[in-house]
């Protein structure tokens, strides 16, 4: 038990210097928050430490409800989104959130990015939604997440005016989607400075989705 949660701890302070590497973050501004597999727990960053000086000591684990369970600081301030995610996704074991700049362009319009890539039909299997405006305090923001991608291919959702939220079937997966999102976030709007972007066909789309799914990749690595 206490093994699985360092492993959990370890595993969530290396991933957000992933955010840092990619440039997703500004600040203290974003997380990632892992499921503690077979307890009803959760690891998640300290509200307002720098990323330099997040270690898997000072990683904070909740339980569902988002109430301290093992940590010296305040957990982020989003943990309550994350736990809602938690609660109401059992499927989801990793949870990323992120302001990245691209992604927050589409956000602030509130406009889905369509699936006009064949990455973005890889990664995505659909248009980015954009999820409800909603302010931070209470179950607002968790809802609005697990309402918009529950039942969608997508991993990842654009909060209206706010930024990415994405899960994933472990912390990584998650942090990879919000990665991803900002990329295809970033092509997609260059592309729209030059004309309009060619759909492409629904077919083609759940073709390129499935086979990327449960085809692409090393045989054991799934
Ligand atoms: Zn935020």
């Amino acid at each position: 038990m206490n093994a699985t949660i360092d492993r959990i701890r370890s595993q969530v302070s290396d991933l957000h210097q992933e955010l840092v590497r990619y440039n997703l973050v500004v600040w203290t501004a974003g997380n990632v928050s892992a499921r503690v597999p077979g307890e009803d727990l959760l690891v998640i960053k300290p509200s307002g430490v720098p990323y330099d000086e997040l270690t898997p000591a000072n990683m904070i684990v909740c339980d569902l409800d988002g109430k301290v369970v093992e940590g010296e600081h305040a957990p982020s301030s989003d943990t309550a989104a994350h736990a809602y995610v938690y609660r109401h996704l059992p499927e989801v074991g990793g949870v990323v959130h992120t302001h990245s700049t691209y992604a927050c362009a589409w956000a602030a319009r509130g406009e889905a990015v369509p699936c006009v890539l064949t990455a973005m039909a890889d990664e995505f299997g659909a248009e980015i939604p954009v999820g409800p405006f909603a302010l931070i305090g209470d179950d607002s923001i968790g809802r609005g997440i697990v309402d918009t991608l529950r039942g969608h291919r997508s991993p990842a959702v654009l909060m209206q005016n706010h930024g990415v939220f994405t899960i994933g079937k472990d912390a990584e997966a998650a942090v990879k989607a919000a990665v991803m999102c900002e990329d295809v976030a970033r092509t997609v709007h260059l592309s729209r400075q030059l004309g309009e972007p060619l759909p492409i066909a629904q077919a083609d789309i759940d073709s390129l989705n499935h086979r990327y799914q449960n085809v692409y990749g090393q045989p054991q690595a799934r």
